[in-house]
Protein backbone atom coordinates (compact mmCIF):
# COMPACT_ATOMS: atom_id res chain seq x y z
CA UNK A 1 0.00 0.00 0.00
CA UNK A 2 1.35 3.43 -0.78
CA UNK A 3 2.09 5.41 2.01
CA UNK A 4 -0.66 8.29 2.16
CA UNK A 5 -2.36 10.51 -0.47
CA UNK A 6 0.82 11.31 -2.34
CA UNK A 7 2.22 8.10 -2.95
CA UNK A 8 -1.32 7.43 -3.90
CA UNK A 9 -1.73 10.60 -6.15
CA UNK A 10 1.53 9.52 -7.93
CA UNK A 11 -0.09 5.89 -8.72
CA UNK A 12 -3.13 7.38 -9.83
CA UNK A 13 -1.55 9.99 -12.24
CA UNK A 14 0.03 7.55 -13.98
CA UNK A 15 -2.74 7.11 -16.03
CA UNK A 16 -3.01 6.09 -20.24
CA UNK A 17 -6.20 6.05 -22.16
CA UNK A 18 -6.20 2.84 -23.68
CA UNK A 19 -9.43 3.45 -26.12
CA UNK A 20 -13.76 4.17 -26.49
CA UNK A 21 -15.60 1.14 -27.29
CA UNK A 22 -19.30 0.54 -28.24
CA UNK A 23 -18.39 -3.22 -28.63
CA UNK A 24 -17.63 -4.46 -24.90
CA UNK A 25 -16.17 -7.45 -26.48
CA UNK A 26 -13.23 -5.40 -28.00
CA UNK A 27 -11.83 -3.99 -24.98
CA UNK A 28 -8.33 -4.67 -24.19
CA UNK A 29 -6.24 -5.08 -21.03
CA UNK A 30 -8.78 -8.08 -19.53
CA UNK A 31 -6.04 -9.46 -17.57
CA UNK A 32 -5.89 -6.34 -15.19
CA UNK A 33 -8.24 -5.64 -12.09
CA UNK A 34 -11.12 -3.54 -13.12
CA UNK A 35 -13.59 -1.19 -11.48
CA UNK A 36 -16.04 0.94 -13.35
CA UNK A 37 -18.16 4.55 -12.98
CA UNK A 38 -21.50 4.61 -13.71
CA UNK A 39 -24.35 7.15 -12.59
CA UNK A 40 -26.86 9.20 -14.42
CA UNK A 41 -26.21 12.16 -16.37
CA UNK A 42 -24.66 15.25 -14.85
CA UNK A 43 -24.24 13.26 -11.35
CA UNK A 44 -20.42 14.65 -11.21
CA UNK A 45 -18.84 11.59 -12.82
CA UNK A 46 -16.26 13.57 -14.79
CA UNK A 47 -15.31 15.73 -11.92
CA UNK A 48 -14.87 12.09 -9.65
CA UNK A 49 -12.87 11.12 -12.66
CA UNK A 50 -10.48 14.08 -12.59
CA UNK A 51 -10.26 14.10 -8.45
CA UNK A 52 -9.18 10.50 -8.36
CA UNK A 53 -6.64 10.68 -11.09
CA UNK A 54 -5.29 14.42 -10.84
CA UNK A 55 -5.65 15.35 -14.03
CA UNK A 56 -8.18 16.94 -16.28
CA UNK A 57 -7.21 14.68 -19.14
CA UNK A 58 -9.26 11.15 -18.51
CA UNK A 59 -12.73 13.13 -17.86
CA UNK A 60 -12.31 15.48 -20.87
CA UNK A 61 -11.66 12.69 -23.29
CA UNK A 62 -14.79 11.10 -22.02
CA UNK A 63 -16.69 14.54 -22.65
CA UNK A 64 -15.54 14.49 -26.40
CA UNK A 65 -18.22 14.36 -28.45
CA UNK A 66 -18.61 10.84 -30.17
CA UNK A 67 -17.51 9.02 -26.54
CA UNK A 68 -19.73 9.93 -24.08
CA UNK A 69 -22.09 7.21 -24.93
CA UNK A 70 -19.07 4.58 -25.16
CA UNK A 71 -17.23 2.72 -22.73
CA UNK A 72 -13.82 4.60 -21.71
CA UNK A 73 -11.00 2.35 -21.18
CA UNK A 74 -8.20 4.01 -18.38
CA UNK A 75 -5.30 2.34 -17.34
CA UNK A 76 -4.06 3.20 -13.85
CA UNK A 77 -0.40 2.71 -13.81
CA UNK A 78 -0.35 -0.28 -15.35
CA UNK A 79 -2.13 -2.10 -12.87
CA UNK A 80 -5.54 -1.62 -12.35
CA UNK A 81 -8.41 -0.39 -15.00
CA UNK A 82 -11.14 2.43 -15.11
CA UNK A 83 -13.78 2.49 -16.92
CA UNK A 84 -16.13 5.09 -17.58
CA UNK A 85 -19.61 3.77 -18.83
CA UNK A 86 -22.00 6.61 -20.32
CA UNK A 87 -24.41 8.36 -17.98
CA UNK A 88 -28.27 7.08 -17.63
CA UNK A 89 -31.42 8.73 -17.33
CA UNK A 90 -31.10 11.03 -19.71
CA UNK A 91 -34.35 13.15 -20.14
CA UNK A 92 -33.29 14.53 -23.75
CA UNK A 93 -32.15 11.42 -26.04
CA UNK A 94 -34.91 9.15 -27.76
CA UNK A 95 -35.87 6.10 -26.69
CA UNK A 96 -33.37 4.20 -29.33
CA UNK A 97 -30.82 5.76 -27.51
CA UNK A 98 -31.68 5.46 -24.22
CA UNK A 99 -32.05 1.48 -24.75
CA UNK A 100 -28.75 1.02 -26.73
CA UNK A 101 -26.89 2.62 -23.87
CA UNK A 102 -28.52 0.80 -21.46
CA UNK A 103 -27.70 -2.20 -23.52
CA UNK A 104 -23.94 -1.25 -23.66
CA UNK A 105 -24.25 -0.84 -19.84
CA UNK A 106 -25.87 -3.92 -19.47
CA UNK A 107 -23.76 -6.16 -21.83
CA UNK A 108 -20.40 -4.51 -19.98
CA UNK A 109 -21.57 -5.50 -16.53
CA UNK A 110 -22.75 -8.89 -17.35
CA UNK A 111 -19.58 -9.57 -19.49
CA UNK A 112 -16.38 -8.16 -18.58
CA UNK A 113 -14.83 -11.23 -16.30
CA UNK A 114 -12.35 -8.84 -15.00
CA UNK A 115 -14.92 -6.43 -14.03
CA UNK A 116 -14.38 -6.62 -9.62
CA UNK A 117 -15.99 -2.98 -8.48
CA UNK A 118 -18.84 -1.22 -9.82
CA UNK A 119 -18.64 2.24 -8.68
CA UNK A 120 -22.58 3.78 -9.05
CA UNK A 121 -22.78 7.77 -8.55
CA UNK A 122 -25.46 9.26 -6.72
CA UNK A 123 -26.10 13.14 -6.39
CA UNK A 124 -26.70 13.28 -2.98
CA UNK A 125 -29.14 16.49 -3.16
CA UNK A 126 -31.15 14.63 -5.72
CA UNK A 127 -30.79 10.88 -4.18
CA UNK A 128 -31.88 7.46 -5.77
CA UNK A 129 -34.24 7.16 -8.96
CA UNK A 130 -35.70 4.62 -10.44
CA UNK A 131 -33.02 4.05 -13.04
CA UNK A 132 -30.64 3.47 -10.22
CA UNK A 133 -32.40 1.09 -8.98
CA UNK A 134 -32.51 -0.50 -12.14
CA UNK A 135 -28.92 -0.52 -12.05
CA UNK A 136 -28.76 -2.15 -8.31
CA UNK A 137 -30.72 -4.55 -9.41
CA UNK A 138 -28.75 -5.35 -12.97
CA UNK A 139 -25.90 -5.58 -10.94
CA UNK A 140 -26.64 -7.75 -8.45
CA UNK A 141 -28.09 -10.01 -10.90
CA UNK A 142 -25.08 -10.08 -12.73
CA UNK A 143 -23.90 -11.16 -9.46
CA UNK A 144 -21.13 -8.01 -9.36
CA UNK A 145 -19.72 -6.04 -6.33
CA UNK A 146 -20.74 -2.48 -6.19
CA UNK A 147 -20.44 0.82 -3.86
CA UNK A 148 -22.25 4.02 -3.70
CA UNK A 149 -20.43 6.84 -4.24
CA UNK A 150 -22.65 10.00 -2.68
CA UNK A 151 -21.37 13.21 -4.85
CA UNK A 152 -21.56 16.87 -4.39
CA UNK A 153 -21.55 16.84 -0.75
CA UNK A 154 -20.80 20.25 -0.47
CA UNK A 155 -24.52 21.44 -1.75
CA UNK A 156 -26.03 19.86 1.34
CA UNK A 157 -26.05 19.91 5.01
CA UNK A 158 -24.51 17.55 7.61
CA UNK A 159 -27.89 16.85 8.53
CA UNK A 160 -28.93 16.09 4.93
CA UNK A 161 -25.93 13.76 4.22
CA UNK A 162 -27.04 12.10 7.00
CA UNK A 163 -30.54 11.00 6.26
CA UNK A 164 -29.53 10.61 2.91
CA UNK A 165 -26.71 7.77 3.79
CA UNK A 166 -29.19 6.55 6.40
CA UNK A 167 -31.95 5.66 3.93
CA UNK A 168 -29.54 4.38 1.09
CA UNK A 169 -28.13 2.15 3.92
CA UNK A 170 -31.75 1.37 4.59
CA UNK A 171 -32.14 0.54 1.00
CA UNK A 172 -29.01 -1.63 0.48
CA UNK A 173 -30.58 -4.27 2.93
CA UNK A 174 -31.80 -5.58 -0.27
CA UNK A 175 -28.83 -5.48 -1.85
CA UNK A 176 -26.63 -7.39 1.52
CA UNK A 177 -24.51 -9.89 -1.33
CA UNK A 178 -23.38 -7.09 -3.76
CA UNK A 179 -23.00 -4.12 -1.87
CA UNK A 180 -19.74 -2.65 -0.48
CA UNK A 181 -19.58 0.62 1.07
CA UNK A 182 -20.70 3.57 0.72
CA UNK A 183 -18.52 6.66 0.10
CA UNK A 184 -19.77 10.71 0.65
CA UNK A 185 -17.73 12.89 -1.67
CA UNK A 186 -16.95 15.94 -2.98
CA UNK A 187 -14.78 16.68 -6.49
CA UNK A 188 -15.09 20.40 -5.14
CA UNK A 189 -14.52 20.23 -1.81
CA UNK A 190 -11.79 16.61 -2.19
CA UNK A 191 -14.18 15.09 0.62
CA UNK A 192 -14.00 10.82 0.40
CA UNK A 193 -11.41 11.04 -2.59
CA UNK A 194 -8.59 9.35 -0.70
CA UNK A 195 -11.19 6.62 0.29
CA UNK A 196 -11.98 5.50 -3.25
CA UNK A 197 -8.36 6.01 -4.31
CA UNK A 198 -7.44 3.65 -1.53
CA UNK A 199 -10.61 1.73 -2.26
CA UNK A 200 -9.52 1.34 -6.16
CA UNK A 201 -5.86 0.57 -5.47
CA UNK A 202 -6.27 -2.32 -2.93
CA UNK A 203 -8.42 -4.44 -5.83
CA UNK A 204 -5.02 -5.14 -7.42
CA UNK A 205 -4.69 -6.93 -4.34
CA UNK A 206 -6.93 -9.67 -4.54
CA UNK A 207 -7.24 -10.28 -7.84
CA UNK A 208 -6.00 -13.51 -9.50
CA UNK A 209 -7.44 -14.88 -13.22
P1 LIG B 1 -21.14 14.05 -15.41
O1 LIG B 1 -22.09 14.49 -16.47
O2 LIG B 1 -21.72 13.00 -14.54
O3 LIG B 1 -19.77 13.67 -15.93
O4 LIG B 1 -20.96 15.30 -14.42
P2 LIG B 1 -19.87 16.46 -14.35
O5 LIG B 1 -18.65 15.99 -13.65
O6 LIG B 1 -19.68 17.05 -15.70
O7 LIG B 1 -20.62 17.48 -13.39
C1 LIG B 1 -21.91 17.97 -13.68
C2 LIG B 1 -22.07 19.32 -13.00
O8 LIG B 1 -21.98 19.17 -11.58
C3 LIG B 1 -20.99 20.33 -13.38
O9 LIG B 1 -21.59 21.60 -13.46
C4 LIG B 1 -20.00 20.26 -12.22
O10 LIG B 1 -19.29 21.46 -12.04
C5 LIG B 1 -20.92 19.97 -11.05
N1 LIG B 1 -20.23 19.21 -10.00
C6 LIG B 1 -19.54 18.06 -10.14
N2 LIG B 1 -19.03 17.64 -8.97
C7 LIG B 1 -19.38 18.57 -8.05
C8 LIG B 1 -19.14 18.72 -6.63
O11 LIG B 1 -18.49 17.90 -5.96
N3 LIG B 1 -19.72 19.80 -6.03
C9 LIG B 1 -20.46 20.72 -6.71
N4 LIG B 1 -21.00 21.74 -6.03
N5 LIG B 1 -20.70 20.61 -8.04
C10 LIG B 1 -20.15 19.56 -8.70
Amino acid sequence: MPNGNRSLNLFFSKNNFLGSFNDIYKIPNADLPECCFVGRSNVGKSSIINAITKTKKLAKISKTPGRTQSANLFEINKTVNIVDLPGYGYARVSKNTREQLSNLIESYISNRDNLIKIFILIDCKVGIKNSDIDIFDFVASSNKNFSIVLTKIDKCSTDFIKKQMGSIVTLMKNYKKNFMDIFASSSKKNNGILDIQKDIFNLSKHYEI
